[in-house]
């Protein structure tokens, strides 16, 4: 009679969790292990702040560039409502890819390509939009802050005010300010103030200096628009963000802000298969810093697929960082996806623990989403 109870308890609970996660359109597993997916790399728009930063024109590394390849580039720039219609397009995309929480972020172009006085303005009013978006929807989303590169005491105080007004989870970064990188001693106060709040700064590709695309992309024996791709989404603008990481490791944030943390997008943008030849050439004796790089690579920064659905990259990641240094992203709206992705976590050759912790955990204990 005893054990006939305690089984109706058990069979109850199996049954009403699992009628839950179907409401909640969860994925389910034989072992019902918590797949709740958080996603952390999903963009939006809103026309305002696309039309406040339109009247400042296109940026240098545009306007330097044939026009051919401008052209090109400029019908790249999708604004449609999969980016700027939160309640119906982008909760269907939800549905279907089983995710339960974004961190949003604004996408290309962002409002650092402006002049200071105004990038303040106009991020602050980004980042009020987005503050609206998570405060209408608190259980579904949270957000970066876009930040005033150009006036980098700016963009700290702005930090500050939308992860203590707002909540926000850190910031995402987009390429470099006008080609120049932010180990220049200028950008420090932004590192600094994201240590002190212990928020992470998401490190994004934006498109690289002119002279770096027409040098090493656009001059090929190929077409333009391969040149295009190439220097862009294809591969320039990845190993522009890994390179611009890599320098700022050389430069010893991590020494100066131990508890500094990165997020590091498409597989970690070029480095990771580099970092043991790294070691061997810069040594500590040469660098200064405290240790060895690979060592800032694996305590510092986490990893994402950016919706790159690789079996192997996935499995490679988790074994040289480990699945605690692992978060799922999709980078919504710009991949298009044939199968669910969250079921291709599910099927990972991981374990239930290791899923669990890229799946949601892992956000959860960085952006103390609890
Ligand atoms: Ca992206």
């Amino acid at each position: 009679m005893i054990f006939c109870a305690r089984s109706v308890r058990i069979i109850t609970k199996a049954v009403t969790r699992l009628l839950r996660e179907k409401k909640r359109g969860l994925p389910l597993t034989e072992r019902g292990i918590n797949m709740k997916i958080i996603t952390i790399e999903e963009h939006c728009a809103d026309k305002r702040i696309l039309d406040a930063t339109a009247k400042y024109g296109a940026p240098s590394y545009l306007t330097e560039l044939p026009e051919k390849v401008r052209g090109a580039y400029n019908s790249m720039r999708f604004t449609g409502e999969k980016l700027t219609d939160v309640d119906t397009v982008r909760f269907d995309f939800m549905r279907e890819q089983k995710v339960d929480v974004q961190v949003l972020s604004y996408t290309t172009p962002v409002p650092d390509t402006v002049p200071a006085e105004d990038a303040v303005r106009i991020c602050g009013e980004a980042n009020d939009i987005l503050a609206g978006i998570v405060k209408k929807y608190p259980d579904r989303f949270a957000a970066f802050a876009t930040l005033p590169m150009a006036a980098p005491e700016e963009a700290a105080r702005e930090l500050e005010r939308c992860v203590k007004e707002y909540g926000f989870v850190g910031a995402l970064i987009s390429g470099t300010w006008q080609g120049k990188f932010y180990d220049d001693p200028a950008f420090f106060p932004i590192f600094e103030k994201a240590a002190e709040l212990d928020v992470p700064i998401s490190w994004h590709p934006e498109f690289p200096d002119a002279k770096i695309q027409k040098h090493y992309y656009l001059s090929g024996n190929y077409p333009a628009a391969v040149g295009m791709q190439f220097a862009t989404a294809g591969f320039g603008w990845h190993l522009d963000v890994g390179l611009h990481i890599t320098r700022l490791v050389l430069s010893g944030i991590f020494d100066k802000l131990p508890n500094l943390k990165f997020i590091s997008g498409h597989w970690g943008e070029t480095i990771p298969s580099m970092l043991d030849r790294m070691d061997q050439i810069m040594r500590p004796q040469t660098t200064g810093l405290n240790k060895k790089i690979s060592t800032y690579f694996h305590e510092n920064i986490w990893y994402t697929p950016s919706g790159i659905l690789s079996k192997i990259q996935l499995e490679y990641t988790v074994r040289e960082f480990g699945a605690d240094h692992v978060i799922w992203a999709l980078d919504y709206p710009y991949v298009p996806f044939d199968t669910c992705s969250a079921d291709f976590l599910l099927k990972a050759n991981l374990t239930d623990e290791e899923k669990e912790l890229i799946a949601h955990r892992n956000a959860e204990r960085i952006f103390k989403l609890n």
